[in-house]
């Protein structure tokens, strides 16, 4: 039982550093090495990328920003246009956070008034919440957000100072310009596929990415911009392929090797309770057989001494007691028979010899040879022979010992029913014997197991009938040896029948 414990522990081990193995080596796999590698690689150019366009937002901001005065409103069209900056509009603030007369001016292609309608949405609802007047003064700053319309926007704005008073200026910026023209300038020339995604995941701007699952891609996020994402992927198509196929391979590779150690412990784990089974059955079997050669040679020592010593009171007395010897060494014989037949099949000994034979002749004096053994056990043996039954190829001693051992076995288990009907015939191409007999059956559970050897009925275990759980097993091994087979039909309470066949 420890010795077991310890079996499925050591199977559960196994199993559990098999699982190990698979993750670690997945881990560690060159695939995946490449893999994160090459997503590190692209993890640093988007980084790299972003800050690239962000600071040259900044700086142009920062041109304008720097150059805007109040005190040079007039030129404030002409500072604008001449910083280079793609900028939407821009407009100057008084400390009352209202924009100057003549402090604002809008490059888009929107009417007048829609350009001032957004403006003074930006001053009602975003900078009464940006606190303008803690800002530090030229340090300049940035907002995104979303207008109520949902338009997107990017604010730039500073706090200056003249003649001791606040005042800011405030750029918005060309979103449409940063995304459709300049980021893509970034990516002028490059292997590389990108793409820009709002706050809400649309893809703004780029080209769609290969193989979109599985590819090797980046996601980094903008500063100024919130939310919006720039999705940088492998676009050299045959890096990515041998990336994946590399992977294909090693999954292949590893599963493989996964599935055949769990395969070989579930072997070894069926290899090892077959064993165990086999050997209870073994040593079960030694203490039937000791007990079957014990039990004959005592009745035949006992009765042999009361006549060598002449204890027998009438000459029938005498004859009585020889009987019982002649039967008991008859069995045991029989006993041994079956154990050596059986030691040279499990040897893998040739032990058959073939020859035209006599099926009915055979089987008629094995029917003989059964007759004491039916007396003493007050049976009947009721025999039909059929005469069509044509000579087949056979091993007449194995055969015997065949049919005496399903008969044996009817009287020995079936000795209540007092009837045992035999029969022998034709069927088609095959020699049909069969053994019927009236006693308590084989339950269905154990029908295919009483062939297997050192196998005995529980039932049969309980009761005081001797065996050895080879019988069967070797019936079984003649029939087959000569091209047939032998089956069972048996309702338990109904008596059993075994039909042995053989072919012509
Ligand atoms: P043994 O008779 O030595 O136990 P066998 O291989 O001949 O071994 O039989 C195997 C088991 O099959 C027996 O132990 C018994 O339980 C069952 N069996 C065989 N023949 C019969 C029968 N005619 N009726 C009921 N059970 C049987």
């Amino acid at each position: 039982m420890r010795r077991l414990l310890l079996v499925n522990a050591l199977i559960f081990a196994v199993l559990a550093a098999v699982g190990a193995f698979a993750y670690f080596g997945w881990l560690n796999s060159p695939a995946v090495a490449l893999r994160d590698e090459q997503e590190k690689l692209l993890n640093e150019l988007a980084i790299e990328k972003i800050l690239n366009i962000e600071s040259n937002v900044a700086e142009a901001d920062n041109r304008i920003l720097k150059i805007v005065r109040l005190d040079q409103l007039d030129k404030l069209d002409e500072q604008v246009k001449s910083s280079g900056a793609a900028v939407s509009s821009v407009f100057v603030l008084d400390a009352d956070l209202k924009v100057v007369p003549s402090g604002s001016i809008d490059l888009t292609s929107r009417a007048q008034a829609e350009a001032v309608g957004a403006r003074e949405w930006y001053v009602a609802h975003e900078i009464s919440h940006l606190h303008f007047r803690g800002l530090a003064l030229e340090q300049p700053s940035h907002h995104y957000g979303t207008r109520t319309d949902g338009t997107p926007y990017l604010l730039s704005y500073e706090r200056k100072l003249a003649d001791g008073k606040s005042y800011y200026v405030v750029v918005e910026e060309d979103l449409n310009h940063l995304i459709n023209f300049m980021i893509p300038q970034f990516f002028l020339g490059s292997r590389f596929l990108y793409q820009v995604a709002n706050d809400r995941g649309d893809i703004k701007q780029g080209w769609p990415f290969q193989y979109e699952k599985e590819a090797i891609k980046a996601e980094i996020e903008f500063t100024m911009l919130d939310g919006w994402h720039l999705r940088i992927a492998e676009g050299d198509d045959q890096a990515a392929k041998k990336v994946r196929d590399k992977q294909i391979i090693d999954s292949l590779l590893l599963g493989g090797a996964v599935a055949i150690i769990v395969v070989g412990l579930i072997l070894l784990a069926i290899a090892i309770r077959r064993e165990r089974r086999s050997n209870e059955l073994k040593s079960d079997f030694i203490s039937n057989v000791s007990h079957e050669l014990k039990t004959p040679l005592a009745i035949i020592s006992m009765f042999g001494e009361m006549l060598a010593n002449n204890k027998t009171k009438s000459a029938e007395q005498a004859t009585e007691y020889a009987e019982i010897i002649w039967r008991e060494s008859v069995r045991l014989g029989r006993l041994i028979d079956n154990v050596l037949d059986f030691a040279k099949i499990e040897r893998g000994m040739g032990v058959y010899e073939f020859a035209e034979s006599d099926v009915v002749e055979v089987v008629e004096r094995a029917v003989d040879l059964a007759h004491r053994r039916l007396q003493a056990a007050n049976m009947t043996l009721e025999a039909h022979i059929a005469e069509d039954v044509p000579n087949i190829q056979l091993d007449a001693n194995a055969f015997t010992l065949a049919v005496l051992n399903l008969v044996d076995n009817a009287i020995k288990y079936a000795a209540d029913g007092k009837k045992i009907e035999l029969t022998l015939r034709r069927e088609d191409d095959r020699v049909v014997l069969a053994v019927r007999d009236f006693g308590p059956g084989i339950p269905l559970d154990e029908q295919t197991r009483i062939f297997e050897r050192f196998y005995r009925a529980k039932e049969m275990r309980l009761k005081p009938i001797r065996g050895s759980g080879i019988g069967l097993a070797l019936v079984q091994h003649i029939a087959r040896a000569h091209g047939g087979d032998i089956t069972v039909e048996s309702t338990p309470g109904n008596g059993a029948t075994f039909q042995l066949w053989l072919p012509i």
